[in-house]
Parts: structure tokens; C-alpha cells; sequence
């Protein structure tokens, strides 16, 4: 017994130590990294449910570095969001997904909608609606393309200030996503309160009901995507895995699927040929 625990004491040093030397690494090079455009664009489609096919799609960041490794946002976001510097991604992040819309344009291609994360830190700057503003304008793209999805974190205890900021975000004609909703505990109260136009169901409902046979989980799925319905609210539900994931979320009256069942996110290159060289007019 003792030779395990003494096992496990090293191998937990080996990670500790690995992770220490990501850490370092992510913020000895973001800033350089962002200059250099070693973050790229990687979208995943957003599929209608009751017809199967691409609706609209969620911009997520890989980090390619020079030296030929691609980091994925796990291993850089929490340390990014420390730091601050999670802004100045999220707002390159926006300002890429304004240009594959005009690109698709130009190449007049019929652009479908992009979804776009945006951090707590970002959210809250004085001048954030501002920036997205300046920046759509920049590429002349319709903002009605665009939608932010927020986190129901981000909302804490200041409901009527976020509510502000959606109002000011509407008039410009972006839409609002509360992301990974039913993850934490809150959520009934923020439906009710915030002028979201998505809710985005975190996997963690399709883990219970699939992997744990949660029936209880199964139910309150189903009644979620009923009461988003009936405030209007469109749903998404992502982590759609499998085809019985699939058919239970379209069963459910769910808008739209999100999942590894249709498509892994994906570089721009190969989403352009997958999904939109035969949207080409
Ligand atoms: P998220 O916003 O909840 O994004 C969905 C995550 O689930 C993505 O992970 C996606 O690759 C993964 N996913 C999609 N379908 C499936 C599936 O069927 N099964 C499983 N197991 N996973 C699936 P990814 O790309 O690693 O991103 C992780 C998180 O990092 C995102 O979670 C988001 O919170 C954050 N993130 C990514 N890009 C950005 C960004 O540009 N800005 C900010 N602030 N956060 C970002
Ligand atoms: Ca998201
Ligand atoms: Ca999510
Ligand atoms: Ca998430």
C-alpha cells in the first residue's frame, strides 16, 4: 500500500510540473501569438433538427503554435481569463468571424449565422458594445449574422446591468445565447429574468440521461426545451453524440443540435468545403 501511495505522489508531481510548464508557456507567449495569427477560427455547424440540415455555427479558438503543436482553449482560457487577456482573444475571435461573413459574401456564397463566445471580462468593459459595433461596421456585415454567447456566471447577482448591456446589444441586431445553461444553479431564475434569444443546454444533460440513464434529467431536459419554447426562447442542445442522441432532442421539439454526430469543429478551409462551396449561388 505504501509503494502505491508513493506512486501516486510522483505521478501527481509529473503533472503538476507539466502543467506549471503549460502555464508558463501559454503566458510567456500569448501576446506574441496573437500578433503572429497563431489563433485560428475553428467552427462547428449548428444543425436543424427537423430536417437535418447546417443552420448556423459556434466560432471556437485553436492555438497553432510555431513550433507545430495545436493547444486547444482548455489549456489556455482559464489562464487568459486570469489575466485579462481573454478580451483582447475574444474580441480578435469576433472580429475573424465578421470576416468569414464578408469572405463568404464576396465569394458570394449565402452566409449562415456564426456564434461567438464571449468572456465575463469582456462583457463587462465600458466600451464593449462599442467595439462589436466599430467592428461590424469595419467589415459591413449584418449583425443579425452574429450571436454572443454568454455564460450564466457572468450574470451573478447583476440582472438589471447585463439586461442593459442585451438591450444595447439588440439595438444593434445581435443576438444572445445563454451557454451551457443548466450547469450551474441559477437557471430558472435567469430565463425568467434575462432577454436571451438562445439557450444553449450544456452535455451535461445528454451525460446524465445517456451515460447515468438519469430519468429525472431526461424529464427536465424535455421541460426546459417546452418552457424556452413557449417564452420564445430557440434551443440548442450541444453534445449531440450519437443518432439516439439525436433522434431524442428532435423528439423533444429541440431547434437545433450541436455535436461530434454531425461534425467535430473544424479549420475554415474544411468547413468552407464541406458546408458552404454548395451554398455558392
Ligand atoms: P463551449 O462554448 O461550451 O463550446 C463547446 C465545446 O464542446 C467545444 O470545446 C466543442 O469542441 C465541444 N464539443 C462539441 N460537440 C461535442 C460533442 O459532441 N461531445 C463533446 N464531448 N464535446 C463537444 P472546445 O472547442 O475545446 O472549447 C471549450 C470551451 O472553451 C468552450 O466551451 C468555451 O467555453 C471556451 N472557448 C472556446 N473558444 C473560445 C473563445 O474564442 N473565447 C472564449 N471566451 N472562450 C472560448
Ligand atoms: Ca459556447
Ligand atoms: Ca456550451
Ligand atoms: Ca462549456
Amino acid at each position: 500500500a505504501k509503494e502505491s501511495i508513493l506512486t501516486n505522489i510522483w505521478f501527481y508531481d509529473i503533472e503538476l510540473h507539466e502543467q506549471e510548464k503549460m502555464d508558463n508557456y501559454v503566458e510567456s507567449h500569448m501576446d506574441q501569438a496573437l500578433k503572429d495569427g497563431e489563433f485560428q477560427l475553428y467552427l462547428q455547424p449548428k444543425i436543424d433538427l427537423k430536417d437535418g440540415t447546417l443552420k448556423s455555427s459556434e466560432a471556437l479558438v485553436r492555438w497553432q503554435t510555431h513550433d507545430g503543436r495545436m493547444l486547444f482553449p482548455n489549456q489556455f482560457i482559464p489562464i487568459f481569463e486570469n489575466s485579462g487577456f481573454c478580451k483582447k482573444l475574444d474580441l480578435f475571435m469576433f472580429e475573424q468571424a465578421c470576416l468569414q461573413l464578408r469572405k463568404w459574401m464576396d465569394q458570394g456564397i449565402a452566409p449562415i449565422g456564426i456564434s461567438v463566445n464571449q468572456s465575463k471580462l469582456l462583457f463587462y468593459e465600458a466600451d464593449y458594445v462599442d467595439c462589436l459595433k466599430q467592428i461590424v461596421n469595419k467589415y459591413q456585415v449584418s449583425p443579425q449574422l452574429l450571436t454572443l454567447e454568454i455564460l450564466e456566471d457572468l450574470v451573478a447577482d447583476n440582472v438589471d446591468e447585463v439586461n442593459d448591456k442585451i438591450h444595447l446589444l439588440h439595438q444593434i441586431g445581435f443576438r444572445v445565447s445563454m451557454d451551457d445553461f443548466g450547469s450551474g444553479y441559477s437557471s430558472l431564475n435567469i430565463l425568467g429574468k434575462l432577454h436571451i434569444d438562445e439557450l444553449k443546454v450544456d452535455r451535461g444533460f445528454l451525460q446524465e440521461i445517456f451515460d447515468s440513464d438519469n430519468q429525472k434529467a431526461k424529464i427536465i431536459l424535455q421541460e426546459i426545451i417546452k418552457l424556452a419554447k413557449t417564452l420564445a426562447i430557440s434551443t440548442v442542445v450541444e453534445g449531440i453524440e450519437t443518432k439516439e442522441y439525436h433522434d431524442l432532442m428532435k423528439s423533444f421539439g429541440c431547434d437545433l443540435g450541436q455535436g461530434y454526430y454531425y461534425s467535430r469543429p473544424i479549420s475554415q478551409e474544411d468547413f468552407d468545403k464541406r458546408y458552404m462551396e454548395e451554398r455558392k449561388e
